[in-house]
């Protein structure tokens, strides 16, 4: 399997290079030259399979160039028992009626980023390995809150990378903020930016083309590469979860094998429900792909009208981790959907730069309607969906989970579609007690409480245990506490590269 930048189908490269590189030199994103299919039967056999094992099966049919030996150290070295608090590591939940919610946050982190995050090291140490790559790797990531953690958390101490975290730092949950700051870890640093998301983001993105830093790193033996969800070793373990879900519905009765799913997905930067896209595209039998956004609704009007318009304000939210007007993974999608088509990317792309905004081709706008519905939700409806859904079910949904489920009601009133639908919940509500709180009991119920409290009223009142990685982590020591401005970045890379010096 050949992987290809969205902007230039000259650019061709094995997984293993698309993951050392993370982004293609002039800016496109690698996919897959063509998208490898299993039909029903041959997912008969994976029902009664454990999660690796799912795993395993999916992620060989894309890392070709990967030894099945190197792929099954990846996967049991990510998904291990001592790792996840769940032994099917992203189980499935029944709500109630026709919602299942499949929990992608048993991981080290308490969010869904560690399921790609936990084995993307391992990727890529497996691919640097393997093509005798000499350099090693410089991670540079920017967060929307969650990336940030999961990234230091799987690349902590992992020989031959060093990682570099930027954050908004206004653009953050005071949990987010905590978790990373804590880093332990003898190749991390963390900084927080003075701008939001976007800023930051944009800021890791033109590092990487910064000649200058380049050639500096090379110098040092290192090379740039990225743990956001343009890299496709961030993407494809993505992919592995909704085959599991639909699975794991099967193996208990919810689902007959060949059935359709919709799904829901709080999305962002478009990872996750891409990647959703990307298994129906396999094969797997998914409806409709439901892409909920918060007031930062780009996307919701995207799918509406086939036009992208960035020029809007920025909305800081009680979601945190899809606060983003720029959504890096669309460009994937537009490819498919131009069939391919790398001067349509590319023009798109420039417009965006240039004007901030897009349009997409009538005969794209009717392909994206047929498979995705989009809707967002207000800072009310998230808080109404957290108490309702609390009251309806007890059961206690993050915020962003929640703006998903809010979607999800607005999709079935809509159009009275009743298929059977799986909520990705995308973060434990332990990530944002203070929200979750106030939301089910009312804000009298966290005025002057710390953090560490509202851990224990949470646990109380959703009968759920504090998550592992939370558990104590006010008493952790403040280890990084730099901030820099916007433009300042490239500084805070190229201090990062000098302390490398120092150490050799
Ligand atoms: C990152 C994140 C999202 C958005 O996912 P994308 O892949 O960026 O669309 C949603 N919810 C949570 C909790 C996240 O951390």
């Amino acid at each position: 399997m050949q992987y290809q930048s969205t902007r230039s189908s000259r650019i061709r490269f094995t997984s293993m290079e698309a993951i050392k590189q993370g982004l293609s030199a002039e800016g496109g994103l690698f996919v897959p030259i063509e998208i490898p299919k299993l039909r029903t039967d041959e997912l008969e056999p994976l029902i009664n399979r454990t999660y690796q094992e799912r795993a395993e099966h999916i992620l060989s049919l894309f890392l070709t160039d990967f030894s099945g030996d190197d792929i099954r150290d990846c996967v049991y070295n990510a998904y291990r028992a001592d790792n996840f608090s769940s032994e099917e590591i992203a189980p499935v939940v029944p709500l109630g009626g026709s919602l299942y919610c499949q929990e992608l946050w048993h991981g080290p982190t308490a969010a869904f980023k560690d399921m790609a995050l936990q084995i993307l090291p391992h990727f890529m140490t497996t691919a640097i390995k393997r093509t005798g790559e000499e350099k090693q790797v410089m991670i540079l990531t920017a967060t929307s809150g969650d990336t940030g953690k999961a990234a230091l958390e799987g690349f902590k101490d992992v020989p031959g990378t060093f990682v570099l975290v930027f954050y908004p730092q206004e653009g953050v949950s005071a949990m987010q903020r905590l978790q990373m700051v804590t880093q332990e870890g003898g190749n991390v640093k963390v900084c927080a930016v003075r701008g939001n998301f976007d800023d930051a983001q944009a800021g890791v993105k033109a590092i990487f083309r910064d000649t200058e830093i380049n050639s500096e790193l090379s110098r040092m033996g290192y090379q740039f590469s990225s743990a956001n969800s343009i890299n496709w070793g961030r993407l494809v373990p993505q992919i592995v979860y909704y085959f599991s879900a639909y699975l794991d519905m099967v193996k208990k009765g919810y689902l007959t094998l060949g059935d359709s799913v919709n799904v829901v997905v709080p999305t962002g930067n478009f990872g996750n429900i891409l990647a959703a896209y990307y298994a129906k595209s396999m094969g797997l039998p998914i409806g409709k792909l439901i892409c909920a956004s918060n007031e930062n609704n780009v996307l919701t009007d995207f799918i509406k009208t086939g036009v992208y318009d960035r020029n809007r304000p920025f909305h800081t939210t009680i979601s945190p981790s899809m606060d983003i007007l720029i959504s890096s993974n669309l460009e994937r999608l537009l490819f498919e959907l131009a069939d391919g088509d790398d001067s349509q990317i590319r023009s798109l792309m420039d417009q965006l730069a240039r004007e901030g905004s897009y349009r997409v081709e009538a005969s794209a706008l009717k392909k994206l309607q047929s498979h995705f519905y989009g809707g967002y939700a207000s800072e009310d409806e998230t808080r109404a969906a957290i108490r309702q859904t609390f009251l309806d079910y007890g059961y206690t949904m993050d915020p962003h989970t929640a703006v998903g489920k809010k979607v999800y009601d607005d999709y079935v009133g809509e159009t009275g579609d009743s298929s059977k639908t799986i909520l990705v919940s995308t973060a434990s509500p332990f990530k944002f007690p203070r929200d979750v709180l106030s939301a089910i009991k009312g804000n009298e119920c966290i005025l002057g409480r710390e953090e560490a409290d509202l851990l224990c009223d949470l646990s109380e009142i959703s009968k759920m245990e504090v998550p592992f990685p939370l558990k104590g982590i006010k008493a952790r020591p403040v280890l990084h506490s730099n901030l820099c401005a916007k433009e300042d970045m490239r500084l805070e890379v190229f201090s990062a590269i000098k302390d490398k010096v120092k150490d050799i």
